[in-house]
């Protein structure tokens, strides 16, 4: 993981704080502007907490066994040819599946969890909610550029990871109807 300020080179490019945490699967590196979680919490009205940054940062982890298995890489072939409304809803099936990897991972850390926590990462989740931005951001919602999913659908899965802790149940493909050859 690679902390910074203002901006960064990476495999994938240079990024700025204004990109947001990401995953780079060229270093296989995760990169993190801490001012982020500032402006969850100021512009994007998340709680905020330590558990709304080890929720992102699990997120993040989540798109590394993402690439690991193999899972990025189907999905970026089948959006080959695709329209981009259709890519889109492929992007946000591997991103609701990194919110479910967030809390199989946080299930399996039930002892180090506070009171509170699990809300702060629900939060969070809300906060970044596609919905959520647009809304915030141009007065109104257009599913069809929705990239990372809802924030029902965000907190959704990330609860149905925490509750199961069971990694077979985190097909998020064949759950919107897509299966990933
Ligand atoms: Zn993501």
């Amino acid at each position: 993981m690679v902390l910074f300020s203002d901006a960064v080179e990476t495999a994938c490019g240079s990024a700025t704080a204004a990109s947001g945490p990401f995953y780079c699967p060229g270093d296989k590196k995760v990169y993190m502007d801490l001012r982020f979680f500032e402006e969850l919490k100021t512009r994007f009205g998340a709680k905020g907490g330590d558990f709304a940054i080890a929720y992102v940062i699990a997120h993040e982890v989540g798109h590394h066994i993402q690439t690991i298995t193999g899972t990025s890489g189907k999905m970026r072939q089948m959006q080959q040819g695709m329209s981009q409304t259709e890519a889109n809803k492929l992007s946000v099936c591997l991103e609701l599946q990194a919110d479910f990897y967030a809390g199989v991972w946080a299930h399996y850390n039930k002892q180090y969890l506070e009171e509170g926590d699990i809300d702060e990462a629900l939060s969070a989740a809300h906060a970044v909610g596609d919905d959520a931005i647009q809304s915030k951001m141009q007065g109104h919602v257009q599913p069809d550029t929705f990239t990372h999913g809802t924030s029902e659908q965000r907190k959704y899965w990330f609860k149905l990871g925490f509750s199961t802790g069971d990694v077979s149940q985190g097909d998020t493909f064949a759950k919107y109807g897509y299966s990933l050859r």
